[in-house]
């Protein structure tokens, strides 16, 4: 593992060893996580391989309590996810190229947009919760090369059930997202 990740799984340790208040977590990580995708300069090359047809999620590291999962979310040029959610707390940092997030609402009437799509430009950060908002939809900002961001989940997120969204109903269907560089995901 790369020292610069290292140090990032350090302090997430440091985060969950005070008390346990999201926001102060969240703040924490936040922090971390701007100083790891500050330079593209540590990720290694097998965890940045695109796959011609689907986003790739590979797991750079799995706390051994499974307290917290870190990630790298590798997209194929104009690739995106369905809207979905993470049940527990994320904080999305951006190592290369930009992705596009659209928040969404669940209503009576389905999936309803919230707030203007953001942009995540490399070095950026962005947080998800059920705090402070979990569902999403999010696209490669870019239709001809490959973007990469770096998560990082209060849980083991591959192994976790969680929920895609159908857009114009709002129904809910539960699913697992595995790791592309773990064999059977173990529930
Ligand atoms: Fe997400």
């Amino acid at each position: 593992m790369s020292e610069k990740l290292e140090q990032f799984v350090r302090e997430v340790e440091a985060a969950l060893a005070g008390p346990s208040d999201e926001a102060r977590i969240l703040e924490h990580v936040r922090r971390a996580m701007g100083e790891l995708v500050a330079a593209d300069d540590w990720l290694a090359p097998e965890m940045a391989v695109p796959h011609p047809q689907f986003y790739q999620q590979y797991l750079l590291h799995r706390d051994s309590q499974a307290r917290f999962s870190v990630v790298s979310f590798v997209w194929g040029p104009g690739q995106q996810t369905p809207v979905h959610d993470h049940t527990v707390w994320g904080v999305i940092g951006m190592l290369r190229g930009s992705e596009v997030a659209q928040s969404y609402l669940r209503t009576d009437q389905g999936m309803q947009a919230e707030g203007p799509p953001q942009h995540l430009h490399a070095g950026q950060v962005a947080l998800v919760s059920p705090t402070v908002g979990d569902i999403h939809r999010v696209s490669n900002a870019h239709h001809d090369r490959v973007s990469i961001s770096i998560h990082v989940y209060g849980a083991d997120i591959g192994n976790r059930r969680r929920h895609v969204f159908d857009l114009a109903t709002g129904a809910a269907k539960e699913f697992v997202s595995g790791y592309a560089n773990v064999r059977g995901a173990v529930l």
